[in-house]
Parts: structure tokens; C-alpha cells; sequence
């Protein structure tokens, strides 16, 4: 007779108990001993010892640091959960007592203040409570540590590093994040969640000249004062209402003195969407608008354009989001909401993209209920809740810890087959 969903659920996670402690252990050390991007070595063994410990087929080294954990336990889905690893250049301001004081050889303080430290250690924790009761569910659990989240590029180096071969298929990929919620608090949401970004380094051209005679120059200053006026006209003007989009200049740069007329200027821009058309559309009117606005000026050479540190969309699939979240109010009652979407980006889909999977992603509160309703209360959660990336970005490590490791044994279950 098969067992109930629930108590399927209820027997794997009786063991969170046993795991706890060495889990706290764990995230105290990562959090100290926080790696940038490209360059998780510690952190990456950590893991695969825990994860041989576990009894995972374990693959090290996977484009560049990451590591895969595999347990093969009949037949039944490819389920694949996925953490990042890497830490940010920030320089710890919260005073606790496992704060980082990590400074790197060139001077670069490296902190966890996005909280990969937590994924890391609740997928190790998820792991190790569905390797030891294997004869609850079968399928393939697929448990991947990733680097360089941070800077975009690391999913897609293990897929250009032999993922696929390594593998062979994945039938559901699924991920989650601390997020500035009420600890204890986990959400969902179905379709776009997190946005497409893409960065775009525009050079335009002018003719320099002595700051006197602006007759023999063509005044790039002015060639990019005009192209950042005429950008606000794309979300405005040529973006659906009903779609979003953002669209940044984050950066202006040309000359350096008040006498000298330049003979460039290079703009940094941002954009973020949520719908691959709005996306290809918004990309293409910046590099018609500057290209116009070129000739308007009679600029002599042609604009430069570069795009860099770029995130695909997060489109969570709706029957995946809907059986988990399902899942997640089953287990966690109130504590499971729904959330809706963020302008942040992730690099986790072109994991599942890469397997032609489909996805859901979702959050975990990581703040202090109390600290957290008392901001409510007041009105000012944008002022005293810190966010991921802020120097005094601290998770609670419980309940964080334990609803982190939950969700992804109660995700996981919900698709893996019943032993
Ligand atoms: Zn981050
Ligand atoms: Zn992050």
C-alpha cells in the first residue's frame, strides 16, 4: 500500500533533528570563511565531503569549482535542486560573533551577504535526510552546488563543462533563496519571478577640440546627454503598460577638463525585463536610439556596443509552481505565501534551459520575525530591514535553517515516486 504524501514527508524530516547540529556548525564556518566568485575551493570541499558522507556518486571540479552530489534509488524523475556557493566584496558590518573578517590576498573584504551560505547548508542538510531513507521515494535526487552565481556565469560553465554527459537528463530542476522576508516564511509564484538583466557598455564618438572653438568639434558630452534623454522614451513610449521593464543609465563618462572638448563618451546601462520579446525589443530600440542620435550628430566613427554580465529570465513553469506550493502549504500552513515577482536576476535557469527542464524557484524568509513586524508595523521596512548584498544582511540561522531544509526535502518528495 502506498504511504500518504504527508507522512512520506513527516518520516524523511523526523531526522532534522539529527542533522541540525552539524549543520549549524557548517553554516558558522562557510559564513567565516566566505569565497568569491570563481574561486569556492574551500567551500567546494566542504561540500563534496559532506556530500561522499551522505553517500552521493560525488563530481568535483565541474566548470571550474562546482560539485554534484547523485543518488540513484530506482526507478522515477530526475530531480535536480540547486545551491550557489560564492560570497560578495563587501566588507561585514553585523556584528556577529561568525562575522567575516575575510580580506583577500589584494585587499578585497569578502562577506556571504546574500546568503548562499544558507543554501549550501540546507541543500547538504536535504540531501543527507533523503539519502538515509531511500526506501521512502525513488527517482534520481541530482543535489548541484554552483560558483559565481554573482557574476552570472557559473551555471553555465558546469553546463559547458560536460553537465549533460554527466547527467544524461533531468526531468525537474528546482532552487530557492533567503530573501528579506520573516524568517520561518517561504513563497512561491508561478510564471516570470525574477527579471532577465543585461548589462551594455555603449562607446559613441566625437571630434575633440579646445573648449573655445565648439564650432571644430562634434561635442560627445552633449551626444550621450542626448542619448540618456532619449532612453527614458523606451520603457515610456514603446513598452506595453501592462509589461515591465527597467531600463538604467548607471553610468556617464566622458572628458576630464572644463577647457577640453572630448572625442568620446561611454555610457553604462542596466536593463531588466521579464518577457524575452519586451527584452529583444528594449535591446534593439537602445542601439537604434544611439545609432540616430549618432548621425544627429554627425559623430565621425560609429558607436561601440558591448553586452556583459547577462541573466536569463527566472519564468518559474505553472504545474511544477503549483504542485510545490501545494506541497509547501501542505507542510508549512500560513507560513507558505505567495510572493510576487522581483527585479533581481539568477543564472539558476540556465540549468534547467540546458536540459530543456522545467523550473520553480522560490524564497525563504531569512529575518527576524520580530524585528521584521515591528518594521511592519511602522511602516518602514525599506528603511530598517537590510537586504541581500547589504553589509548587514544576517539571516537568523533558525527557523531559516530548518525551513530551508524542509522546503527542499517536501519539494523533492512531491516529485520523486514513493518507495
Ligand atoms: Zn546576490
Ligand atoms: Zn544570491
Amino acid at each position: 500500500m502506498m504511504a500518504r504524501m504527508s507522512d512520506v514527508v513527516q518520516s524523511v524530516l523526523a531526522g532534522i533533528d539529527g542533522v541540525r547540529g552539524w549543520q549549524e556548525a557548517l553554516y558558522k564556518d562557510l559564513h567565516q570563511h566566505p569565497e568569491l566568485p570563481h574561486q569556492e575551493h574551500r567551500t567546494a570541499a566542504k561540500v563534496a565531503d559532506r556530500l561522499r558522507t551522505s553517500g552521493c556518486e560525488v563530481h568535483e571540479g565541474m566548470g571550474g569549482t562546482g560539485v554534484v552530489g547523485i543518488l540513484r534509488n530506482g526507478d522515477g524523475p530526475r530531480i535536480l535542486l540547486r545551491a550557489d556557493m560564492d560570497a560578495l566584496p563587501v566588507r561585514e558590518a553585523t556584528g556577529l560573533a561568525y562575522a567575516s573578517t575575510h580580506v583577500t590576498d589584494e585587499g578585497t573584504p569578502v562577506m556571504h551577504a546574500c546568503g548562499h551560505d544558507m543554501h549550501v547548508t540546507a541543500l547538504l542538510g536535504a540531501t543527507d535526510l533523503l539519502a538515509a531513507s531511500r526506501q521512502q521515494w525513488s527517482g534520481t535526487l541530482i543535489s548541484l552546488f554552483q560558483p559565481a552565481e554573482e557574476v552570472g556565469d557559473g551555471a553555465q560553465g558546469m553546463v559547458d563543462d560536460g553537465l549533460r554527459e554527466v547527467l544524461g537528463g533531468v526531468d525537474v530542476a528546482m532552487a530557492q533563496h533567503v530573501l528579506p522576508l520573516p524568517a520561518g516564511q517561504i513563497g512561491t509564484c508561478p510564471g516570470p519571478f525574477l527579471s532577465a538583466a543585461d548589462s551594455m557598455r555603449i562607446t559613441v564618438h566625437g571630434r575633440g577640440s579646445h573648449g573655445s572653438m565648439p564650432q571644430a568639434s562634434v561635442d560627445p558630452v552633449v551626444l550621450a546627454a542626448m542619448i540618456v534623454i532619449r532612453l527614458q522614451t523606451v520603457v515610456a513610449r514603446e513598452v506595453a503598460p501592462a509589461e515591465t521593464a527597467v531600463l538604467t543609465v548607471g553610468s556617464v563618462q566622458a572628458g576630464s577638463r572644463s577647457n577640453v572638448i572630448p572625442d568620446h563618451a561611454t555610457l553604462l546601462l542596466n536593463v531588466r525585463t521579464y518577457d524575452e520579446q519586451v527584452r529583444m525589443h528594449v535591446l534593439e530600440a537602445i542601439e537604434r536610439i544611439v545609432r540616430a542620435e549618432c548621425a544627429a550628430s554627425g559623430s565621425p566613427k560609429d558607436p561601440e556596443f558591448e553586452l556583459y554580465d547577462r541573466y536569463s529570465l527566472t519564468d518559474n513553469d505553472e504545474a511544477t509552481t503549483a504542485l510545490v506550493a501545494a506541497a509547501f502549504a501542505d507542510h508549512f500552513g500560513e507560513r507558505a505565501v505567495r510572493i510576487p515577482k522581483h527585479s533581481a536576476s539568477e543564472d539558476f535557469s540556465d540549468l534547467p534551459n540546458a536540459f530543456g527542464a522545467p523550473y520553480t524557484y522560490w524564497g525563504i524568509g531569512g529575518i527576524d520575525p520580530d524585528a521584521y513586524r515591528v518594521a511592519e508595523a511602522a511602516g518602514r521596512i525599506a528603511q530598517d530591514i537590510p537586504t541581500n548584498h547589504s553589509a548587514v544582511f544576517a539571516p537568523v540561522i533558525q527557523p531559516t535553517l530548518d525551513t530551508g531544509t524542509s522546503a527542499l526535502v517536501v519539494a523533492a518528495l512531491a516529485h520523486l515516486g514513493r518507495g
